[in-house]
C-alpha cells in the first residue's frame, strides 16, 4: 500500500524506536524527566519562547491554548478553514466557552492566510452586547487551505495588529517544520511576538505522539493546570520525549524531500484530464485536487485507487488529498500518479 492519507500516518522508525528504548526517563509531572526537560530547552530555544509544556496531542495544545487566553463569551478570531474550527469537536465552545470569529482570505492571497485589513474588520466593538474579541489564530502551514505557508511579513501585520487591538495571538504549528523548510524561516523569526505556538511530533515529524505548546513562564504555569484538568499530564513521558528529539535530529531538513514528492505528485496529476490542481500552488506536503471534471466522484476514484494499491482520501466539494511524508518515496509518488490515470482511463462515470 502506498500510504499517502496524512502525515499522521508514519510508522516510528527502527532509529526512533532505538531513541525510545534507550530514553532515561522520570517523573514528569516532578520536572523530573529528564528526556522530557531536554526536549522542552530544545523547544523553547527552537520556537523563541521562555517555557514549554510536553502534551498529548496539538488539539490539545490549541485547547488549551484557547482556554488559557479567554475568558467564557470571548471570541477567537481565525481564517475560515481554521482547524479550530472544524476539527476539534467543538473544543473552543465546549472547553473555553468561547464563539469563533471566521476571517475569509482576501483574494489573491495566500489561501488559508488573511492581513491586517481583514483582521481589523473582524474585531468587535467595545459593546456590551458584543462579544469580547480577546485571541487571534494563525495556522502555520494552512492546512486545508492547501498546506500554505503564511508570508513572514503577513505575520507581521497580523502579530502587530493584534497587539495594537489589545488581542493576544496564538499559533497552531501543526506543520510549523514544514513552514520553515519550505520557506528558510527560522521558526523563532517566524513566532516572533506571538502570545503562545506548538508544534506537533505526531505529523511530518514521524512520532507516534505528541506536541509540545510554548510561551511565556506565566501561560505555561496556568497551561499546566488545565494539563492536570484534563487528563494530560504524564509519568515516564522521557519515552515520547525522545522521539521527538530523535525527530528534531533526524526529520527536519528531510521534509525537503516530502514537498519536492508533494510538487511532483502534482505536476503528474494536473497532466491528467479532468484533474484540476495548479501545481505552483502546492508549497509543502499537502496535495489537494479536484475530480469533479472526470465525471467520477471523490468517493469512488478513492476507491479505485485503494484497489489499486493507492490511499489517499476524501476532502468533500469534489476534493481529494494527498499527503507526502517519510514512508513514501519519490518512486512510490510517481506510481500513485500512474494508478491514478490508470482509475480515470479505465473507469466509466
Ligand atoms: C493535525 C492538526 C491539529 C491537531 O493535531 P493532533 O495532534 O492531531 O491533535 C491542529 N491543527 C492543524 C492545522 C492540524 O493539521
Amino acid at each position: 500500500m502506498i500510504n499517502l492519507f496524512s502525515d499522521t500516518q508514519t510508522r516510528p522508525t527502527a532509529a526512533m524506536r532505538q531513541a525510545i528504548a534507550q530514553a532515561e526517563v522520570g517523573d514528569e509531572q516532578r520536572f523530573e524527566d529528564p528526556t522530557t526537560n531536554r526536549l522542552r530547552e530544545r523547544i523553547c530555544a527552537l520556537l523563541g519562547f521562555e517555557d514549554a509544556v510536553l502534551l498529548p496531542s496539538g488539539t490539545m495544545c490549541n485547547e488549551i491554548a484557547i482556554a488559557v487566553h479567554c475568558r467564557p463569551g470571548d471570541e477567537v478570531i481565525a481564517e475560515a478553514s481554521a482547524h479550530i474550527i472544524h476539527a476539534e469537536g467543538g473544543g473552543p465552545a465546549a472547553l473555553a466557552g468561547v464563539m469563533l470569529r471566521p476571517v475569509l482570505a482576501p483574494p489573491g492571497g495566500v489561501p488559508g492566510t488573511f492581513d491586517g485589513a481583514a483582521l481589523r474588520e473582524a474585531v468587535r466593538a467595545d459593546s456590551r452586547y458584543l462579544p469580547r474579541s480577546r485571541l487571534v489564530c494563525v495556522e502555520q502551514t494552512a492546512n486545508t487551505a492547501g498546506g500554505t505557508v503564511w508570508p513572514l511579513a503577513l505575520l507581521r501585520e497580523v502579530r502587530d495588529g493584534a497587539r495594537a487591538l489589545g488581542l493576544a495571538t496564538h499559533v497552531d504549528g501543526a506543520r510549523l517544520m514544514n513552514a520553515v523548510v519550505a520557506s528558510g524561516m527560522p521558526a523563532h523569526e517566524q513566532l516572533a511576538g506571538f502570545d503562545s505556538a506548538w508544534i506537533d511530533f505526531s505529523k511530518g515529524l514521524g512520532c507516534p505522539v505528541g506536541a509540545m505548546l510554548a510561551g511565556s513562564r506565566a501561560f505555561i504555569h496556568e497551561a499546566w493546570r488545565l494539563k492536570q484538568r484534563w487528563g494530560g499530564a504524564m509519568r515516564q513521558s522521557g519515552i515520547l520525549a525522545a522521539a521527538a528529539l530523535h525527530a528534531l535530529d533526524h526529520h527536519v531538513e528531510r521534509l525537503a524531500e516530502d514537498h519536492a514528492n508533494a510538487r511532483l505528485l502534482a505536476v503528474a496529476l494536473a497532466e491528467l484530464p479532468g484533474v484540476r490542481i495548479d501545481p505552483a500552488s502546492v508549497q509543502t506536503n499537502l496535495v489537494y485536487f479536484d475530480v469533479t471534471d472526470t465525471g467520477l466522484s471523490p468517493e469512488r476514484v478513492v476507491s479505485e485507487l485503494a484497489a489499486r494499491g493507492v490511499c489517499v482520501g476524501v476532502f468533500g466539494r469534489g476534493l481529494i488529498r494527498a499527503v507526502t511524508h517519510l514512508d513514501v518515496s519519490r518512486e512510490q509518488v510517481l506510481r500513485a500518479a500512474d494508478a491514478m490515470r490508470d482509475v480515470i482511463s479505465a473507469c466509466k462515470p
